[in-house]
């Protein structure tokens, strides 16, 4: 078996010691006799798999009593219609345009109401977070919404906008976890699993109580109310259990590892590794301005369409999957989520040092 260093911005690098772990319970989780994909999601053994996970995340990012979490399904792509079906009661909401997912979730939310664009970083490529002073939030808005660390062109927001007492939705798939946040700023984060948390197919959603009510928009399906949802600690039907059963493994991984300040310091020492290189190559740029580079996902250039092209198959010979950036922007990108160790980071960028010596 040999494993490769894995920079795709999703799915993703898992933590080796969990699929480990899985592979071990497969056929029999804990003397049950049988795989976790086998049992009910009504059995003792899954409501203790669920609970555990549940009460892990709880703990690591510190969320307080008024909020629940949720394991839900349709990925984060379907969080962009529940949000305003449970939260447009006046059908206006205000959104920062800060790339591809924020735009997505921007056209869905106009298929329900009046989406104000406060800000936008389009007119450069999404290479920076618009300035957040002196936004005028709309008094009839019903939340204002954000893409906090935007996957495809590697920035994150440092600060976030002063909202007042409207709502802060946040999309975080792509960096919850990364760092301690403080959810009671929010009224909703949601999170596709497949980037920092686990297998595709799951989706978190983190929502302060009050916002979960019967006063939904017309029409919405039971299955993408949150109350439904809520009501049922996240077994009104059969949830994805395995993906579940997996995010709580990568839960545990990171408290074993000492939760979110010690995921942070190694994530900005990993990131610095990367940047510090990019700032000095004479070959090698990034892409993003400085203060608002992501930590987790890194998109570099070399300036020639050709290099890059060579460079992304060089490196994938040499056990470097996935470098290449989202076909929408061409280039270089390196996811370096929390599962990704420091050594695959140090080793890509010796990798591009060589490189770049054989291709001055
Ligand atoms: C990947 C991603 C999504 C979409 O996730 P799906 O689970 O495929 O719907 C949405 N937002 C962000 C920030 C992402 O990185």
């Amino acid at each position: 078996m040999s494993r490769v260093y894995n920079f795709s911005a999703g799915p993703a690098v898992l933590p080796e010691e969990v699929l480990k772990e899985a592979a071990e319970e497969m056929l029999d989780y804990k003397g049950t006799g049988m795989s976790v994909m086998e049992m009910s999601h009504r059995s003792k053994a899954f409501e203790g798999i669920i609970g555990d996970a549940e009460k892990t995340l709880r703990e690591l990012m510190n969320i307080p009593d008024n909020y629940k979490v949720l394991f839900l399904q349709g990925g984060a792509s379907q969080q962009f219609a529940m949000i305003p079906m449970n939260l447009m009661k006046n059908r206006v909401a205000d959104h920062i345009n800060t790339g591809q997912w924020a735009k997505k979730a921007i056209s869905e939310g106009k298929l329900y109401g009046k989406i104000n664009v406060l800000a936008s970083s389009e007119d450069k490529t999404f290479t920076y977070i618009p300035d957040l002073k002196d936004l005028k939030i709309s008094d009839d808005a019903d939340y204002v919404y954000i893409c906090h660390n935007n996957t495809i062109y590697g920035t994150k927001y440092n600060d976030l906008p002063d909202t007042g007492d409207k709502i802060l939705v946040a999309d975080m798939s792509s960096d919850i976890l990364s760092e301690p946040v403080d959810v009671s700023k929010y009224g909703l984060i949601f999170a596709g699993a497949q980037k920092n948390i686990g297998p595709a197919g799951v989706v978190v959603v983190i929502i302060r109580e009050d916002l979960i009510t019967d006063d939904v928009l017309p029409g919405t399906p039971t299955m993408l109310k949150y109350k439904i949802h809520a009501d049922n600690n996240s077994l009104y039907n059969t949830p994805p259990a395995y993906g579940i059963y997996i995010c709580g493994k990568v839960f545990q991984w990171i408290k074993n590892k000492g939760g979110l300040d010690a995921m942070k310091k190694i994530n900005e020492e990993k990131a610095a590794i990367l940047y510090d290189y990019l700032d000095s190559s004479s070959m090698f740029k990034g892409t993003v301005v400085k203060k608002d580079r992501s930590l987790m996902n890194v998109p570099f250039v070399t300036g020639s369409d050709e290099l890059d092209a060579k460079f992304v198959k060089e490196a994938k010979a040499a056990g470097f999957e996935n470098l290449k950036g989202h076909r929408t922007v061409g280039g270089m990108r390196a996811s370096i989520y929390n599962a990704m160790p420091i050594e695959g980071v140090k080793a890509l960028v010796e990798f591009m040092k060589k490189f770049e010596e054989e291709n001055k």
